[in-house]
């Protein structure tokens, strides 16, 4: 982009696809034609499906588990996966503290910002980078408190993570009440969110390191929109859930050709 950052164009396939529409996918992907060189392309893959994925999509598209367990140990702890095994099976991105995760489906109570930045200094320790996920509720926007609440869950990983750690980082900022309901905040919108986060970050770590960060933006972002919103200065990226099980994906960075 016109800061000199490479666009990171993340897809996020959630707890879809099965062996067969997984393959599908990988085969048009494969088929979709050449990645831009200002574009990076990783897609987050299920876990049962990370092995198989990994060795049939083309290698110039990375991939990116959807978690990771908090410790990077071996042992006992049932249902966990750990960075090590990620990297065993061809990770090299994670995503962390997706709000879905963050919400804990109504199940459960939820990832806790501190949490997410304990699993964001485990991960970068084993050398994955991470898609840290970050964004305010539709109440949350409109008593105000954007910026403030997207702090409140950087603050914990600012504060774990040495600033070196931040070369491998990028920070995904995805308003929940656009998360798989079709509005996008608008690019003018997320621009504001996201020039607002750049300069915390220069705040906190420094004009350097602020510089460089990408910071992606999430929410019903799709082939259609997404040229609009790359466009925007501070945008270098997105995370994109809905889209990126579709054809459609690949259309994101063809049309940054
Ligand atoms: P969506 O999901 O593109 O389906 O809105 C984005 C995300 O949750 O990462």
């Amino acid at each position: 982009n016109p800061a000199g950052r490479n666009y990171l164009i993340g897809g996020n396939w959630k707890c879809n696809q099965t062996t067969e529409s997984a393959l599908e996918l990988v085969s048009v992907l494969n088929a979709a034609g050449p990645i831009p060189t200002n574009c990076e392309v990783v897609v987050g893959i299920p876990y049962p499906y990370l092995a198989l994925v990994a060795s049939k999509l083309r290698s110039d598209i990375q991939i990116a588990s959807q978690d990771c367990a908090h410790s990077a140990k071996m042992g006992a702890f049932t249902g966990e996966v750990n960075v090590n095994q990620l990297k065993d099976v061809g990770c090299t991105w994670v995503i962390l503290g997706h709000s879905e995760r963050r919400s804990g489906f109504g199940g459960d109570s939820g990832e806790s910002s501190n949490l997410i930045a304990g699993k964001c200094v485990t991960a970068v320790a084993a050398g994955l980078k991470v898609m840290l996920c970050v964004g305010e509720t539709l109440e949350e926007r409109e008593s105000g408190d954007t910026i403030k609440v997207v702090k409140s869950q950087l603050d914990p990983a600012i504060k774990a993570l040495q600033p070196a750690d931040w070369e491998n980082v990028a920070i995904a900022y995805e308003p929940v009440w656009a998360i798989g309901t079709g509005k996008t905040a608008t690019p003018e919108m997320a621009q504001e969110t996201h020039a607002e986060i750049r300069a915390y970050v220069a705040s906190a770590l420094g004009r350097d390191v602020a510089s460089k960060i990408r910071i992606q933006y999430g929410g019903s972002m799709k082939a259609a929109n997404a040229k609009a919103l790359l466009a925007q200065p501070d945008i270098d990226g997105g995370l994109i859930g809905g889209a990126s099980l579709k054809p459609e994906f690949a259309d994101v960075w063809r049309g940054m050709l």
